[in-house]
């Protein structure tokens, strides 16, 4: 199945099926009972599982893996499965017009929630109440967030005036007028014929507006419009700035200490691999004449490690401050014995020249980057990374904390200052 191998159809509780035999009849011999089938599954996938061949023999319900010779999944074959999946509908293997709506919204630059959104509304899975009052279950069919006309897809994404006013608000500025009678038609031409990054600010949209209807009826929370629209484009950008960062990260790990900086720094703070310490520093100037200076080390989990905090005299330049930030930092680590670690910091020349072979020690910071450099040998793995202040809370907030609680190290435990800035970055 093209939607991986995941069924669409909302549960159905009132066939109460839990095991494939129940959608089976012995009478007179092995077959699909279609009867069944036709009540609880939608068109699409009724079609798809009758065309599965059914042995006469008996055989009980198990769970299967059907990519190794035992029938026992390990990661190699799931690997490998997806590899192929995602391969083929890369290629466009196929030319229906089907495959080519999916090989587009596979290769959408957006949340993967958002493309199987989008998927199912194409193929009109959507759980909407009109629809689950169909298939005879017993609901309301009256929307959710206007609890004025029939819950439908075109309703929901079009029609609703909440859905308008989403519309009419978002950047796109989209009316919908008699024209557009139908959403599904209306989203399977954007699909086909608008560009990667329209389609998907489209897509956050939609999946705005779903995502406070499903608010509405499972958590009776009213969400405002004007909320839906700022999430959508903060989702889109947010998820555009995460990928890259993300993919250099990944190659300067293969590529052992070849880092590379980073061009696009990531707007939030992400846990590092497995096995990897990553360490956040950052300067502050406020005080006239000190430098307040700060790291945090994570681990893989968000959990810190250490923590410190240093004031030394300085003078008025935040990017030789950040220099000896990151000096510190690294000297700290090899204090703590890590073996694995990326160093994060906001300040984009110090990191880009940490990185470049050609730096002399005599050029501006070049001091500092060589007693870095120097310190690089104590590990097996140590990188320096980019990032955005935002994605630099809770060393930003030490190295404020400096100046009242100078030159202190913290193993293992966690300032009360700094906890709500990192369940920031966790929850983020
Ligand atoms: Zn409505």
């Amino acid at each position: 199945m093209q939607n991986g191998f995941k069924i669409l159809t909302p549960r159905d509780m009132q066939h109460n099926l839990s095991k494939v035999s129940d959608m089976i009849t012995t009478q007179p011999f092995i077959r699909w009972n279609n009867n069944i089938i036709d009540k609880v599954f939608l068109p699409f996938e009724r079609e798809i599982i009758k065309k599965i061949p059914l042995i006469q023999e008996p055989l009980e319900d198990q769970l299967m893996w059907p990519y190794s010779k035992d029938g026992t999944y390990t990661v190699k074959t799931g690997y490998n499965v997806l590899k192929h999946w995602q391969d083929s509908t890369a290629n466009g293997s196929t030319t229906n017009s089907h495959s080519h709506i999916w090989k587009k919204l596979w290769t959408l630059p957006t949340i993967p929630r958002n493309k199987t959104l989008l998927w199912r509304i194409y193929q009109q899975a959507l759980p909407v109440r009109s629809a689950l009052n169909k298939r005879g279950i017993q609901c309301t069919i009256v929307c959710p967030r206007c609890l004025h006309k029939e819950e439908t897809i075109n309703h929901v994404f079009m029609e609703c005036h909440r859905a308008a006013k989403i519309w009419f608000g978002s950047k796109l500025g989209i009316r919908f007028d008699n024209n557009h009678r139908n959403f599904t038609d209306w989203l399977t031409h954007n699909i086909i014929n608008l560009e990667k990054k329209d389609l998907s600010y489209i897509a956050s949209i939609i999946y705005g507006i779903w995502y406070a209807r499903n608010s509405q009826v499972f958590d009776n929370k009213d969400i405002d419009d004007r909320v839906v629209i700022d999430k959508a484009l903060e989702n889109m950008l947010e998820y555009q700035m995460s990928i890259k960062p993300e993919q250099t990260i990944q190659q300067n790990l293969s590529n052992n200490n070849q880092s590379r900086p980073n061009h696009r720094p990531s707007n939030r703070w992400t846990k590092p691999n497995q096995g990897t310490i990553k360490g956040n520093c950052d300067a502050n100037l406020s005080v006239e004449g000190r430098w307040g200076l700060g790291v945090v080390f994570r681990d893989e989990d968000g959990e810190v490690l250490a923590t410190a905090t240093w004031e030394l005299p300085g003078y008025n330049d935040p990017e030789t401050a950040e220099a000896c930030a990151i000096y510190h930092a690294i000297r700290l680590a090899a204090d703590c014995c890590f073996q694995q670690v990326i160093i994060e910091s906001d300040c984009t020349n110090i990191i880009r020249k940490i990185n470049d072979p050609q730096i002399r020690a005599r050029s501006y910071l070049g001091n500092y980057v060589w007693g870095i450099n120097c310190n690089r040998g104590n590990f097996r793995i140590c990188l320096f990374n980019h990032i955005s202040r935002k994605a630099n809370g809770v060393a930003h907030v030490l190295a404020k904390m400096a100046h009242s609680e100078p030159n202190r190290v913290w193993l293992e435990e966690a300032h009360p200052n700094i906890v709500p800035f990192l369940l920031r970055d966790l929850v983020h």
